[in-house]
């Protein structure tokens, strides 16, 4: 499962940083998770609770938050909504369009205490 190694790292980053700070413990994570990143929010969470175990940030909340597609539509020349990885454009049907958002995961912002 990649979700798992993908925690992995979310956590040694959030623990390295909790202590670079001087943190004891860390109270909660956000998360930016776009919704074409091929990652499923429900195995996240479950990894999550798995790999903070034993760490400063067991016992920590994560929060999700799903970012929405967006691609830039060469024909058109704005920004328009994207349903999936190489989507066509929903105004002009044609499929010249570059993902600028909906590919993330990475760490928003984290609490320490
Ligand atoms: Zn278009």
């Amino acid at each position: 499962m990649h979700e798992m190694s993908l925690m992995e790292s979310v956590i040694d980053i959030v623990c390295e940083t909790a202590r670079k700070n001087g943190a004891s413990r860390v109270k909660s994570v956000r998360l930016d998770v776009g919704v074409l990143s091929h990652v499923d929010p429900e195995a996240l969470l479950f990894c999550y609770e798995a790999v903070r175990h034993g760490t400063i940030a067991d016992g920590a909340e994560l929060e999700i938050n799903r970012i929405a597609g967006e691609g830039w539509c060469l024909d058109c020349g704005k920004t328009v909504p994207l349903q999936e990885r190489f989507g066509a454009c929903p105004e002009c049907g044609r499929h010249r369009v570059q993902m600028t958002a909906g590919d993330e995961l990475k760490i928003r912002d984290m609490e320490v205490i």
